[in-house]
């Protein structure tokens, strides 16, 4: 069995969200479908650590959004690395409530489908939540973001703009023997992400050919918010 064929399945990306006692919660995740037209079913696959399966086990709500390909790093480190057991996720995000009463996230969303949970299954290290559809609406025609798109933008560990001018020492770019500029990279240990010096992260005020050592102490994982103590080398 080669284990590696289940990472050859193709997923699109989502924030799935539900209240419980008036708390919103919701987590960003790749695992969602249409199940049945008739009556319209969809599910979701949500990991049994994760708190917001806890609090859909309760609720017996759920909301889906669907993610465009503007996702932007905001949305990402808000439901995708922040827990909402200490933070409301919601505080800043722009989002409505559907007829149930669930939210529905609004930011990078291009369609949403609210569900009431019909049936659940424990499949393992998952909850599977079946849903039956009970509004749905389409935001915009965006392109929608797929699992593969994500993880080629947001934890890609070669840019595909990657200078070709290298030398052979440590990977370091040369200029007649002289390092003009430390390539090595540096992955966050939380998130994946990668910082390349070659790139820098300019929207987080790095410029392009600074090394990491040279990041400044406040500067934070762009992606997840962690700040430069829990990176390792690439
Ligand atoms: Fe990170």
């Amino acid at each position: 069995m080669n284990i590696d064929a289940l990472s050859k399945l193709t997923y699109g990306m989502y924030v799935v969200s539900t209240i419980e006692n008036g708390k919103m919660n919701g987590y960003l995740g790749n695992t969602a479908m249409q199940i049945s037209a008739e009556p319209n079913m969809v599910a979701v696959a949500c990991s049994k650590n994760n708190y917001t399966a806890k609090m859909i086990e309760s609720s017996q709500l759920f909301s889906i959004s669907i993610l465009n390909k503007k996702l932007s790093k905001e949305t990402i480190k808000t439901f995708g690395y922040t827990s909402g057991k200490d933070a409301d996720k919601f505080a800043e995000a722009k989002y409505t409530l559907g007829d149930t009463g669930c939210p529905i996230l609004l930011n990078d969303t291009s369609a949403w489908v609210e569900c009431k949970v019909v049936n659940t299954f424990d499949v393992g290290t998952h909850l599977v939540f079946v849903g039956e559809v009970v509004n749905c609406d389409i935001v915009d025609n965006k392109d929608l973001m797929t699992y593969q798109y994500y993880h080629d933008t947001f934890k890609a560990k070669s840019p595909k703009n990657a200078p070709t001018f290298r030398g052979n020492n440590n990977n370091n770019i040369q200029l007649n023997g002289d390092i003009i500029m430390e390539t090595k990279k540096f992955q966050c240990d939380v998130c994946g992400y990668v910082y390349d010096p070659t790139v820098g992260d300019p929207d987080g005020g790095i410029a392009p050919g600074t090394p990491f050592q040279d990041i400044p102490e406040d500067w934070v994982c762009p992606i997840c918010g962690v700040d430069k103590s829990n990176f390792s080398e690439a």
